[in-house]
């Protein structure tokens, strides 16, 4: 099983929940929300967990001094999330800070050769495409929690972007008629802890498996279908993830 965007970090117990993710060959993409962080979450990843260098964007006006650890720490993370832009009113009032550093980010990616990259587009979605647009050799996009329109979706789409999916999500009548119309070789799943709720607490990264369940019924695959497919598509992306330096 697979939980490609999660913040392992972030709960009360990041020890045990990394060793019990490696216990059940998890394979997971652990993200971080600020570059100073990155030291502390790598040392939980190794095995089947990945760390990624992020620095998210409900962040970015208190962090944007940590761009410049972000690139020096870049050149050695095939991986970059959580990146990206929220536009919810809380997070509006600092908008631009957003902006510079989701830019500066992409720009970074794309000086180093590309990364894959988990982002966030919370009420951002063509604001986040607009962005990526312009910055086409940043790498690979996975969108995560994408809940646009969908215009939007065929515009991410085409602009080659994948998408994680997780339990919470699939819950919206209009967010499953969206996943249905996402391109199935592109998607991956995701839990998003613990942030995201499950039976009114933190979702644990195992629990994808009701995505995994919820993905069966939009595809009308038999789960152990649905994660040989998921299973196959990582193996693409990770296939293309290096972090070698074409500048
Ligand atoms: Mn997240």
């Amino acid at each position: 099983m697979i939980d490609f965007h999660c913040h392992v970090d972030l709960y009360p117990n990041p020890h045990e929940i990394a060793r019990e993710c490696r216990e059940r060959s998890l394979r997971l993409l652990s993200v971080t929300t600020t570059p100073s962080a990155w030291d502390g979450t790598s040392a939980l990843g190794g095995g089947t967990i990945i760390t990624a260098l992020g620095l998210h964007p409900q962040l970015a006006h208190e962090r944007k001094g940590e761009l410049p650890l972000f690139d020096r720490i870049l050149p050695g993370s095939a991986y970059v999330g959580e990146v990206g832009l929220d536009e919810a009113p809380e997070f509006k009032t600092h908008w631009q800070d957003q902006v510079d550093v989701f830019r500066h980010v992409l720009n970074a990616c794309n000086e180093a050769g590309g990364r894959v990259m988990s982002i966030h587009s919370r009420r951002a979605s063509s604001p986040v495409l607009d962005l990526l647009e312009q910055y086409p050799g940043s790498g690979t996009p996975i969108l995560h929690w994408f809940t646009g329109t969908v215009g939007e979706l065929n515009r991410a789409i085409s602009l080659g972007c994948w998408f994680s999916v997780g339990p919470a999500m699939l819950k919206s009548k209009r967010v499953k008629d969206l996943v249905m119309k996402m391109p199935r070789e592109r998607v991956l799943t995701e839990s998003d802890g613990p942030f995201a709720q499950l039976g009114g607490r933190s979702i644990l990264p195992w629990e994808v498996g009701v995505a995994v369940d919820a993905l069966a019924g939009c595809w009308d695959l038999d789960p152990g279908l649905v994660v040989r497919t998921l299973s196959e598509n990582l193996s693409k992306l990770s296939a293309g993830a290096s972090i070698g330096s074409e500048a």
